[in-house]
């Protein structure tokens, strides 16, 4: 057993008894989704890096550390990157395609994404994401209605104690304002400045306000707040969304130190952040906002856009440690054939899959006596074993209960197992 190869750092196995979180998690999305209006988009995990670049932004983490990209084999000047995120994907599809420009649209995807980040606990190289974006709307009711979608799944999933953190960015215009009063106020402290915020705070310093460094709270939470600056427009239209969440019944927290990691924000930014103390500070499971500028930033005629995406990892962790999903369905039925009878046996078996859609039944693989089949059985956690004794008998046995095996003709089988099923239906 030496020389195992192991995944790779921060890229996980997704286990069989995981699934059920995941497929929960997933139908749930995908319903509520369809509910409210939003079409699904495919598009692929790997994209020119300029897109990301142009999107994400130069000076953002993501771009500046955290890509993988790498020269096309082919050409050795075409730079490409696996997806850190959706968005920039979903605008570049959406302006290839024409779907765009003067027409109202919404997508929503779902799919992994990649980021050569520290590994820890909700913090992982491949990630999935679910998200939905908007084009096309300049809110506040499509935020409004975003946002309370996002509500109804936390209630769809028992999770409704997740608390909404809202914040308004402004316009490019006068954040840049706002800007320049960051940058006076740290730079009078750059000495409790820690590395990636002095860097920051000549490319970026609104990045420092996202800072994750318990070090620096104190600093950042003495800072001009960004919500006082807020150009008269924007201040209305973050009103007006208050208005309406509230009027929705959804409540929510302002927090003017949320600025998102990501450039591409404007106006409305929002995060969904849990309670579940063992996600550190990978509490945020749900995070987006407004990107006005993102569609003409791209390439396209001006556009606005409203989306958000959430970690699926760290939602299917919170489902799990909460047990909020029932167990798997146990499987109907182990067939068991007479070493005999194979041939007749799955032939049979095969009879029955057809005459019976709903039926979930394991076939007993690689021979054996029938008591060592029945001892696979047993393990199996089927309900009902079932074994082909001859194309004339079947016997059918509780695996959970003890109860005497009962004979049965084949038709016989039939009628009873299409009768197990309509009753666990
Ligand atoms: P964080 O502040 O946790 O680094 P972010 O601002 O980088 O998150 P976004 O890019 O907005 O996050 O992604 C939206 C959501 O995707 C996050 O709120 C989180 O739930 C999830 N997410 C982001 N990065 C990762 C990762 N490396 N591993 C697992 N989930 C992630
Ligand atoms: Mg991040």
């Amino acid at each position: 057993m030496a020389n195992l190869i192991k995944s790779a750092k921060g890229m996980n196995d997704l286990l069989p008894e995981d699934m059920v979180y995941w497929h929960t998690l997933e139908t749930t999305v995908r319903h509520l989704f369809t509910r409210y209006g939003f079409n699904e988009i495919r598009t692929p995990i790997v994209e020119a890096t300029e897109l990301f670049s142009r999107a994400v932004g130069e000076v953002t983490d993501i771009v500046e550390k955290e890509m993988y990209t790498f020269n096309d084999r082919d050409n050795e000047k075409a730079s490409l990157s696996l997806r850190p995120e959706g968005t920039a994907g979903c605008v570049r599809a959406g302006l290839e395609h024409g779907l765009l420009y003067n027409q109202q649209q919404r997508f929503w995807y779902s799919g992994p994404m990649f980021r050569h980040e520290r590994q820890q606990k909700g913090r992982y190289r491949q990630f999935t994401q679910m998200g939905a974006e908007a084009f096309g709307m300049v809110g506040p009711d499509i935020d409004a209605d975003i946002i309370a979608m996002t509500a109804r799944l936390w209630q769809e999933l028992g999770l409704s104690d997740n608390r909404l953190e809202l914040n308004s960015l402004g316009t490019p215009q006068s954040r840049q304002a706002y800007r320049a009063l960051l940058v006076d106020y740290f730079s009078a402290y750059t000495d409790q400045l820690d590395e990636d915020s002095k860097r920051r705070l000549h490319t970026n310093p609104l990045r420092i306000l996202d800072t994750k460094n318990p070090a620096m709270k104190a600093l950042v939470a003495g800072a001009p707040s960004l919500h006082e600056h807020l150009d008269t427009e924007s201040a209305e239209h973050f009103a007006q969304l208050q208005a309406l969440l509230t009027a929705m019944g959804i409540e929510f927290v302002i927090n003017p130190r949320l600025v998102r990691g990501l450039d591409y924000y404007s106006r409305t930014v929002f995060e969904w952040i849990t309670p579940d103390a063992d996600l550190g500070s990978q509490s945020t499971i749900c995070a987006g906002g407004r990107y006005d500028g993102l569609v003409e930033q791209l390439g396209g005629a001006p556009t606005a856009g409203f989306g958000f995406a959430m970690g699926v990892e760290r939602l299917v962790h919170i489902l799990k440690n909460r047990a909020l999903v029932p167990a798997a369905k146990p499987m109907d039925i182990y067939f068991m054939v007479d070493p005999t009878q194979v041939v007749a046996g799955m032939a049979f078996a095969e009879q029955l899959r057809s005459a019976l859609p709903t039926l979930t039944m394991i076939m007993n693989g690689g021979g054996g006596s029938l008591k060592a089949q029945l001892k696979r059985a047993d393990k199996s956690g089927a309900t009902f074993g079932l074994t082909f004794d001859n194309p004339q008998q079947l016997t059918l046995k509780s695996l959970r209960e003890r109860s005497e095996p009962v004979v049965l003709t084949p038709e016989a089988a039939l009628t009873q197992l299409s009768s197990h099923l309509t009753q666990k239906a």
